[in-house]
């Protein structure tokens, strides 16, 4: 079969370099998604070039093309009776090997190209949690802060008046993000059950009255920590007494720092989009309650500050804070190369991806150079869209598994994708744990892809 790049370039560099060019002409003012291609072509062309039956069947071109995007018009009143009227999207990327699966964000930063990377990396992800769903991302450019429970749950309402056309439990199933939570999931299922008069499992993140499963708030926060477990096992170390920096505060940050502490490690930094706190001698369950309390009202970390006598860094980021290993668990690029030399500067030897993208292209080169163990965000964050899967499987069965059940079987998939990385990533010099990712996720979706023929 003919492949215009694999005719044009006969080895990996080129070929790298005559895909990127190509993804960004046709992707123009995405650099979010670009970085996210460019970051799997890296490792995924020079294996395409050692399996060539990829290359032949142009898997990493159509890969990075999503199935379709769907943009609409979100109109809904505030409490003045004013018309606001806001952007959705859904970006249903592949469905290869199941139901297009990932979250909603609501953030005014929100467009097509962030969907897209992010839709882009969930497809990688899904695939290492070894359960049957594809990729997919949704949201808005509506800004929850600052609104009242009555504008949220309009917003939510109306969003959901259009999702509703695209999605379904064997379609299409969204979950939560940042500015979505459990509160915004009960809206939007609330209306999607009343559009449609069905209650399937849809969307996940539902409240446990709602048949939402036990142990999925955790899940995401808890599973980047079993991650590390594995990693650091490799080497024969625990997270006992390691000091270590989480970023955020919200619903990744939370748990991985409850999980941290249980485990008898030292946090000694959290923050939020405005600033951070530094406590050297350690966050305890008392303060961490607190800082939930105060987050999930969607208030500032200055109140925790301003509560326990300590400062608020306003507009700086935690990762001068000396520690051992970090845990970036807030938004896409918050580590550059300058926070990732400030990171080395303190003493950091490993850091674990919470959130999607933290760190930059230009950070992880940083990090792989100074022998600092890397974990990406599509292996170490899987954990959340993993117990999203056994949400939907709970709901299909009509019956829900204990926490202790849940958590177990999250314990399972982390070491699972952990060894799928070992696999696929093992050099002399170790584990590349970002190619073992790319690598790994990549092979299951390829084998269907090709499986399908020409689709
Ligand atoms: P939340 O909305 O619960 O929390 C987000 C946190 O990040 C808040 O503390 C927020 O601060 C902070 N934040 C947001 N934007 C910025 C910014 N530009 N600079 C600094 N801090 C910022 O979201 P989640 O915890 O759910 O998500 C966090 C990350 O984890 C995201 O990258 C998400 O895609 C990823 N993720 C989430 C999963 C989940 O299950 N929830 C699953 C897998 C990945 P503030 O409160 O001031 O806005």
């Amino acid at each position: 079969m003919k492949n215009e790049y694999y005719l044009a370039a006969d080895n990996p560099d080129d070929y790298f370099c005559s895909f990127m060019q190509g993804l960004v002409k046709r992707n123009p003012g995405e650099p979010e998604f670009h970085q996210a291609v460019e970051e799997a072509a890296k490792s995924l062309i020079p294996f395409m070039f050692d399996n060539k039956k990829y290359l032949q069947g142009q898997i990493l071109e159509r890969l990075s093309e999503p199935d379709r995007i769907i943009s609409f018009r979100v109109c809904w009143a505030d409490d003045q009776g004013s018309i606001r009227t806001n952007r959705g999207f859904r970006v249903q990327f592949s469905n290869a090997i199941g139901p297009y699966k990932g979250g909603l964000r609501f953030h005014p930063t929100v467009n097509q190209g962030i969907l897209k990377f992010l839709g882009f990396e969930q497809i990688l992800k899904n695939s290492l949690t070894s359960l049957p769903i594809g990729g997919g991302k949704g949201g808005s450019n509506f800004n929850p802060k600052g609104k009242s429970e009555a504008e949220v749950m309009r917003f939510c309402q109306a969003f959901m008046m259009e999702l509703s056309h695209h999605i379904g439990e064997n379609t299409d199933v969204p979950a939560g993000d940042i500015g979505v939570g459990s509160r915004e999931i009960s809206y939007m299922f609330g209306r999607y059950k009343q559009l449609k008069k069905e209650f399937t499992g849809v969307i996940t993140g539902k409240g446990l009255a709602l048949g939402g499963s036990l142990g999925r708030v955790e899940a995401t926060g808890y599973g980047v920590v079993y991650f590390a477990q594995n990693v650091l096992a490799e080497n024969s170390v625990g997270l006992k007494g390691k000091v270590c920096v989480v970023s955020g505060s919200g619903n990744v940050a939370q748990y991985a720092v409850e999980k941290l502490l249980e485990l008898g490690a030292k946090v000694t930094a959290m923050s939020d989009s405005g600033g951070f706190i530094h406590e050297p001698n350690g966050f305890d369950n008392e303060k961490l309650e607190y800082i939930k309390t105060i987050k999930n009202q969607r208030k500032s970390l200055a109140g925790y500050a301003e509560k326990f006598s300590t400062v608020y860094h306003r507009g700086k980021k935690p990762w001068g804070v000396p520690c051992e290993f970090a845990f970036p668990c807030a938004t896409q690029n918050e580590i550059c190369i300058e926070d990732a030399q400030a990171l080395v500067n303190g003493g950091c030897k490993g850091v674990f991806e919470g959130a999607n993208m933290p760190s930059d292209l230009a950070a992880i080169k940083f990090f792989e150079a100074k022998d600092v163990i890397f974990a990406p965000a599509k292996a170490a964050n899987a954990g959340g869209v993993a117990i999203s899967a056994l949400e939907m499987s709970q709901n299909s069965m009509r019956l829900s598994w204990s926490k202790e059940e849940v958590d177990q079987r999250l314990k399972d998939i982390m070491a699972s994708i952990h060894k799928q990385c070992v696999e696929y990533g093992k050099g002399k010099q170790g584990t590349d744990y970002v190619t073992g990712a790319n690598i790994a996720g990549f092979v299951k979706v390829a084998e269907a892809m090709l499986a399908y023929g020409v689709t």
